[in-house]
């Protein structure tokens, strides 16, 4: 029954295991006795402009505003999200350049799909989010890692350089970043784009830069992320409100090309022929209303950094070494003996969950997703500290 390519594909992902953990001691111990900092499911409440959708979709509801529509979406939604990026950021989208997806998932899927033949490459910096090796391997794509600079978890740019071969077609960047929760400084990004530009140079190889940026707005102390499209002509923007909207299950989300580009235009028609293909059809009708009244509107970021602060400094004051993030909803926190397997061990039994760095291509670290309550957040220091006392005495 079962194909040979989903054979190979049977074990859980470490993320989906760490989550099934957490459930399986909310039902042993109850779900208060249990700190759940595996998945990046969001819990800041929703903007404004979501209820407000959502109301105005009951009372006008009605089979004209849930049928089908053109697969790139509601063009008042497109032209919405266009007129705010051009605000936001002196761009010159139109809504042509704009497709809507269910979310930032789809989006990669369907670019992947529209760029990268079978067995050519797609370069990605670790550590990075797990589903991009699941994605790149629906598509038969040779997925490249550039490793990090151990002292800034920053990318390690003469790795990239190296790493690019005549079959690389796309780049892959993620800031405010999953799953170290940093974001990338511009010397960092210009760094990236430097490298790609002397490539183009050097050997005439068009590149598409990619940059998926669900977390965009969750940046802290004034940390701005990178604007990539003003630094790299070639650069896909996606972007998704699971995160900033608080409305992850709600898949809605949008890929933004590059207005300028060489053949624009046939890579927005292959992306929209992904959309029907690959059977999302369109993205949401309501979702995409829901986008529309948030394309202003963020969640209230401070609800994020007061447990960005809290959890820092409580493992600090524990002896741990965390990673001090900047934006995104994460911590990577390195296990103190470097045994990630132990730690994870140690912290299930103090009824803390975590996901392995070696999900993400960091062995020896655990990343902790604090998009929990505050309470919760303050509720788990002294378990952290029993762990603590575990390696430190
Ligand atoms: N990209 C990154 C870096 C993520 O962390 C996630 C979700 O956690 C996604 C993409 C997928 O987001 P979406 O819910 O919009 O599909």
């Amino acid at each position: 029954m079962i194909s040979r390519f989903m054979q190979s594909r049977m074990a859980p992902s470490p993320i989906r295991e760490a989550y099934e953990r957490a459930e399986r001691l909310k039902t042993e111990y109850g779900a208060s006795e249990v700190f759940d900092f595996s998945i990046g499911n969001p819990t800041a409440p929703c903007p404004q402009g979501v209820a407000q959708a959502l109301s105005a979709t009951l009372e006008s509801s009605g089979p004209a505003i849930h049928g089908y529509m053109q697969d790139c979406g509601y063009l008042e939604v497109r032209q919405a999200v266009a007129d705010s990026l051009n605000r936001r950021f002196g761009s010159s989208f139109g809504p042509e350049h704009i497709v809507m997806t269910a979310g930032a998932a789809c989006a990669l899927n369907v670019l992947m799909r529209a760029v990268i033949d079978p067995g050519d490459e797609l370069v990605v910096f670790a550590p990075y989010y797990a589903a991009y090796r699941t994605f790149a391997d629906n598509w038969g794509i040779k997925l490249v890692t550039v490793p990090y600079d151990e002292r800034t978890m920053f990318p390690n740019l003469d790795a990239f350089e190296a790493a690019l071969t005549p079959a690389t077609r796309m780049v892959l960047v993620n800031t405010p970043h999953n799953p170290t929760g940093l974001v990338y400084p511009d010397d960092v990004a210009e760094g990236i784009v430097d490298v790609l530009k002397r490539r183009k140079q050097e050997t005439g190889q068009d590149i598409l830069l990619v940059s998926d940026e669900p977390y965009r707005e969750l940046a802290f102390d004034g940390t701005k992320a990178p604007w990539w499209p003003a630094l790299y002509e070639n650069t896909v923007v996606v972007y998704s409100w699971s995160k900033s909207a608080s409305i992850a299950g709600e898949r809605i989300g949008y890929a933004a090309l590059p207005p300028t580009m060489e053949g624009v235009d046939e890579l927005c028609h292959c992306i929209r022929r992904g959309i029907g293909e690959l059977g999302f059809v369109n993205a949401s009708a309501t979702a995409q209303r829901m986008a529309m009244a948030c394309v202003d509107q963020t969640v209230d970021v401070s609800y994020y950094d007061v447990n960005r602060k809290a959890l820092y400094e409580g493992l600090l004051d524990c002896g741990f070494s965390p990673i001090k993030g900047n934006g995104a909803f994460y911590l990577l926190l390195p296990a103190p003996d470097g045994d990630e397997e132990r730690f994870l061990e140690n912290l299930a039994a103090h009824r803390i969950v975590a996901v392995g760095g070696s999900a993400f291509e960091c062995p020896g670290y655990v990343r902790l997703s604090y998009c929990i309550s505050n309470t919760a957040i303050k509720a788990s220091l002294p378990r952290f500290a029993e762990v603590a006392r575990l390696y430190f005495g």
